[in-house]
Parts: structure tokens; C-alpha cells; sequence
């Protein structure tokens, strides 16, 4: 028997408290039950998403609630700026142009950022400019992008800021109404523990305006008739009723440890796990500042990554990820988000220094973990 251990960044593992609640039979939408779950379901959103305007919950993955975000707030022909600096930030473009949007891309080599300074250069030049879409975490660089920047240069402007924060809420602090960010999307397969099936848009009052005139087409994903049930805490298609129920059981567990050591906890365990990988001499992708999300080395020297990737779940039974596009075969990613704890940090290095040995690269065996410990042996 070999344990089985997911340390991708993303899907995340999902702690028995939520799995067993959605074990439970399965209630109708429309009933009071229904109501009295998404009631408190909807104050714990608003706890999370730090903001005072109702989250809509859809019933899609995360790439949807971007979908959602882009139809509801923009028309034909606008004009969007998107920070792009990695797959997720190339995922907006797509759907920029699959909408017909004139899309500027202000593009960063991967493992980069883009300073906020730039995004106000844009704006300046371009004032038709609708929209600043960016990710917060770039979960495929390993990459956190300067939210708050972005916001203190698109607030004063007509644009409004879209913000992915799938691999960054409940994981990296954003303050959606404090820093005036104007959407924020997210999923619930990261940083929430929850399997994959949900996504959620946060919208702040400046958006909700801009839904009342956009005219890209929609149906399912339109915001403002979701809104009209959500503020009933009730759901205008079927929603997905179990993971909501797990919802109520993460935003507790979240609500019992608290925002602020939520995303120490975080912290420590990318901090430790930077450490270690660099205790075995390995590269970190990320130069520009990390995501506390996961972490994304450069494979060494004369190693395929996806070999890497390849053995830690052949030999070891545990999933990580590999790179995407051209990133591919370069580096390896390890997610330490969501239902994550410091001994899950110090197997994923164990795990690492194994692989590395199994493939003929000389290891100091125990330098990442203890590079890990010392980290967590820290001070708070
Ligand atoms: C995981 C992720 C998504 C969503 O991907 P889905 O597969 O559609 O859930 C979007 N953006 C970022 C930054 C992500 O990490």
C-alpha cells in the first residue's frame, strides 16, 4: 500500500469535515434547509472575499467564473488591458478575444511580474481602456502579481480591475473592498479545500453598474439575475447543492482559525518549502515576488521535470505538477495550499530528495527538510 498524498496546486486535498458533510443525502434547493445553509454560506463568502457585496456562486470551474466576469462587465468592442505573464494570464486573452475584445496585452517574461507602474503608463496612453485583468496568484509560474497596485493605479481611472484570485483566496491576502478591486473570481478546488465544481464571482458596486449596460451575450453566467436569488440565499438554476454544503464546513474551519493566520499559515509553508528546495541547490522559477500558494523549481541540470513529476507519483504515489507550455519539461510545481500543514511541507521535500536520488542526482539527504524545520522553528 502506498498512501496516496495530492500535492498539486490545485485540486487540493479536501479535510474529512467537508467530505463527510457532503456525504449526507442530498436536499432540495428550494426549501428552507436549502436557505438556512446558504444564508450562513453567504456571510462566510463575504468574510473571505473580504467584501460587503453578495459573492455569486456558480456552478462551474474557476475558468468559468472568469468566463462570467469578462461577459457580465464588458461590451463588443472594448477596449481590456491584460497582464499577462504566464497560461492563466494568456486564459484571459483568450476569452478577451473569443468575446471580440480589443485586447492589450501587457506581457512579462514567465516567472515574472508586472509593476503597477506599467498598468498606469497603459491607462494613461490608452484611456478607452475598460478593464485591467490580471491574475493575483499565477499558479503557473508560482508568481503573486501586485493586486494592490494595480488597484491604486485603475481606481482613479474609468477602468475597472478583474482580478483571478483562484489560486490566491483563502491563500494570499486580498482586500477586495479595501484596495478597491473591482472584481475578484475564484474557485473552490484551492485555497477553499473543496473539490473542483464551484466558482464565484465578487463584484464591487462599480461593477455591478457596469453589468447594467454590458451587452456581451450571456445566459447562464448572467450576474445580475444570479444576484436577484443570491440576495434571497436562494439560487436561480439548480446549484451545486453538496459542495455547498462543504462550503459551509471549510468557511467554518476558516472562520474557527482565522484570516490573518490562515494566510501566515501560507506563508510559513511556501517560506519552508523555498528553503528546502534551495537546500538542495535547486532554482526557484518565480523572480519576481513567490506565490504563497505553491512553489515552482527549475528541474536540475539535465533532468526532464516531468520525469520528476512522473516519479513522485509512479515510485511515491503523490501527485504534484509539472510546467505548462513552454515551461514544460523545466520546472516542477508543489502546492501547498488549502487543507496544507506544515508536515505536509516537510514529506513533499522527503519526497523531492528521494526522486532526485532515484534519478542519479547527488542529494544531501534530510538538507531540505532541515532547511524546512528551521524555517518553522522560527519565532512567530
Ligand atoms: C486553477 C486556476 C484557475 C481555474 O482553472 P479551472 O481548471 O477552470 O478551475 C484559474 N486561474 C488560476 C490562477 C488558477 O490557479
Amino acid at each position: 500500500m502506498k498512501k496516496y498524498q495530492l500535492m498539486a496546486p490545485g485540486p487540493t486535498p479536501v479535510p474529512s469535515q467537508a467530505l463527510l458533510a457532503m456525504a449526507q443525502p442530498m436536499i432540495h434547493h428550494r426549501t428552507p434547509e436549502y436557505e438556512a445553509l446558504f444564508t450562513e454560506v453567504r456571510r462566510g463568502l463575504a468574510r473571505i472575499f473580504q467584501t460587503q457585496t453578495d459573492v455569486v456562486p456558480l456552478a462551474c470551474s474557476g475558468t468559468g467564473a472568469m468566463e462570467a466576469a469578462v461577459v457580465n462587465t464588458l461590451s463588443a468592442g472594448d477596449t481590456v488591458a491584460v497582464v499577462r505573464a504566464g497560461k492563466f494570464g494568456e486564459r484571459w486573452v483568450e476569452i478577451g478575444k473569443a468575446y471580440g475584445l480589443n485586447v492589450i496585452e501587457l506581457a512579462a517574461p514567465f516567472g515574472q511580474t508586472v509593476p503597477a507602474e506599467r498598468v498606469a503608463e497603459a491607462l494613461g496612453k490608452t484611456p478607452s481602456i475598460k478593464a485591467v485583468l490580471t491574475q493575483h496568484s499565477e499558479s503557473s509560474t508560482g508568481v503573486l502579481h501586485d493586486v494592490r497596485g494595480f488597484a491604486a493605479v485603475t481606481r482613479p481611472t474609468d477602468a475597472i480591475l478583474i482580478v483571478d484570485a483562484v489560486s490566491s483566496l483563502a491563500i494570499a491576502n486580498l482586500e477586495t473592498d479595501a484596495w478597491g478591486v473591482d472584481v475578484v473570481v475564484a474557485g473552490s478546488q484551492k485555497g477553499l479545500m473543496l473539490p473542483p465544481g464551484l466558482g464565484f464571482c465578487a463584484l464591487s458596486e462599480r461593477a455591478w453598474a457596469r453589468a447594467k449596460t454590458s451587452t456581451l451575450p450571456k445566459y447562464y453566467f448572467n450576474l445580475i439575475q444570479e444576484r436577484a436569488f443570491v440576495v434571497k440565499s436562494e439560487a436561480h438554476f439548480t446549484p451545486a447543492v453538496s459542495i455547498i454544503v462543504g462550503l459551509r464546513e471549510v468557511l467554518r474551519m476558516l472562520e474557527a482559525e482565522g484570516l490573518p493566520q490562515v494566510f501566515k499559515r501560507h506563508d510559513r509553508l511556501a517560506r519552508a518549502t523555498r528553503a528546502g528546495v534551495e537546500a538542495l541547490g535547486l532554482e526557484l522559477f518565480a523572480k519576481a515576488t513567490p506565490s504563497p500558494a505553491l512553489t515552482s523549481v527549475h528541474a536540475p541540470r539535465g533532468v526532464d521535470a516531468e520525469k520528476i513529476v512522473a516519479a513522485f507519483s509512479k515510485t511515491h504515489n503523490i501527485t504534484i505538477a509539472g510546467g505548462q507550455g513552454e515551461m514544460k519539461g523545466r520546472i516542477f510545481r508543489l502546492g501547498h495550499m488549502g487543507y496544507a500543514a506544515e508536515f505536509d511541507t516537510i514529506s513533499a521535500l522527503a519526497a523531492l530528495e528521494q526522486v532526485l536520488a532515484e534519478l542519479g542526482v547527488p542529494v544531501d539527504f534530510g538538507a531540505s527538510v532541515r532547511a524546512a524545520q528551521k524555517v518553522f522553528a522560527e519565532k512567530p
